[in-house]
């Protein structure tokens, strides 16, 4: 294995040693498979190819101070998987399989865990796709699940500092009775346009409102948003936005520091009100907001000072990073030590 710098990897893919398959055939999932080719052979008439049937996951591990590696809450990515393939007539893959997938990926390519002083992570990336040929729209009646894993570098290799979001009413990522509550690739297709724009206009993400009356906060495109004000963490309650296990695990985290928590409608006039703003996902925990840009009335909410991220935005960062590091007890049963 060549030599990784750990602190200069960023967010992208690098081929590991090995990825984990397990496949669906005559209505029933197979055994796990190990392979070391990071190609899979795929039917041209694949339903994921054509008609989006493809759910994914996203969830990490962690070398710790004592060595050892550490996932954090598989359990509710695997059952949040199963929901997405509810959402789009895939077979539920069971709980147990999923999480046994995600430790031999893990043990499989343990050297390629950063080491904890690092602040990066293993990343892990479970996929749901539809194989089986259909050309008229329907199911698929064969599919593949995958698991691979990557190292990623820490998010914020200068610190923990703040960036502005954008709301931009003029594209929409999920309709609301639609499949936004799904982790589906089709979600991200669909906001790859806005997201684009954002980021060269200097902004980290889009701040979405709802799709219908554009009256209530929705989530960025890859985060959940939450707003905090007078001891409350307030984070919106929508039918199109994806349940981030992030946001779940805050929202307990912000309750044992002593703060109120509201998940709840969010309307759009209360940007004007939060002392602190964040998105919150696997990728960073927390990136703080020091902006929010409404383009389309060229107006501007701003919090706190522009340079440092909040006081309860930084407690709640570094409480849920040192759960996950192992530096401080797992009381909540959330993390699994793997190896
Ligand atoms: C994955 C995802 C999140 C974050 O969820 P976590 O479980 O916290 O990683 C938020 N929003 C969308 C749209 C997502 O796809």
């Amino acid at each position: 294995m060549e030599n990784i710098e750990w602190q200069n990897l960023g967010f992208g893919y690098r081929k590991t040693d090995y990825n984990i398959r397990c496949y669906y055939r005559n209505g029933e999932w197979g055994e796990l498979e190990t392979s070391s080719s990071d190609i899979i052979n795929l039917h041209m008439a694949a339903t994921a190819l054509h008609y989006g049937q493809e759910a994914f996951e996203g969830l990490k591990a962690f070398k710790g101070k004592d060595g050892k590696i550490r996932v954090f809450r598989m359990d509710e990515n695997a059952k949040r998987l199963q929901n997405s393939c509810d959402g789009i007539l895939m077979p539920q893959l069971p709980v147990e399989k999923f999480m046994e997938a995600v430790r031999m990926a893990i043990k499989m390519n343990k050297h390629f865990v950063p080491p904890y002083e690092s602040g990066a992570a293993l990343y892990i990336r479970p996929l749901l796709i539809g194989t089986g040929p259909q050309i008229g729209v329907k199911a698929a009646d064969e599919f593949l699940f995958i698991v691979f894993v990557m190292p990623v570098g820490p998010y914020f290799p200068e610190g923990f500092k703040p960036t502005d979001l954008v709301i931009i009413r003029g594209q929409d990522r999920a309709a609301p009775q639609g499949t936004g509550k799904y982790k589906v690739g089709g979600n991200y297709a669909a906001s790859m346009g806005a997201g684009k724009l954002a980021k060269k206009k200097g902004f980290s993400a889009v701040l979405y409102l709802d799709s219908k009356e554009k009256k209530y906060i929705d989530e960025c495109g890859p985060a959940n948003f939450f707003g905090i004000k007078n001891k409350t963490y307030v984070t919106p309650l929508s039918e199109s936005i994806l349940p981030s296990i992030t946001n779940k695990s805050l929202m307990m985290l912000a309750e044992e520091l002593g703060l109120k928590v509201e998940r709840r409608k969010v309307p759009y006039e209360e940007l004007a009100t939060f002392e602190e703003v964040g998105a919150c996902g696997t990728a960073a925990v927390i990136s703080p907001v020091k902006g929010v840009y409404d383009a389309d009335n060229d107006k501007w909410f701003k919090y706190g000072d522009q340079k440092e991220a909040g006081e309860w935005s930084t407690k709640l960062y570094n409480k849920l990073r040192s759960i996950q590091y192992g530096d401080e007890p797992d009381k909540f049963k959330w993390v699994e030590v793997v190896e």
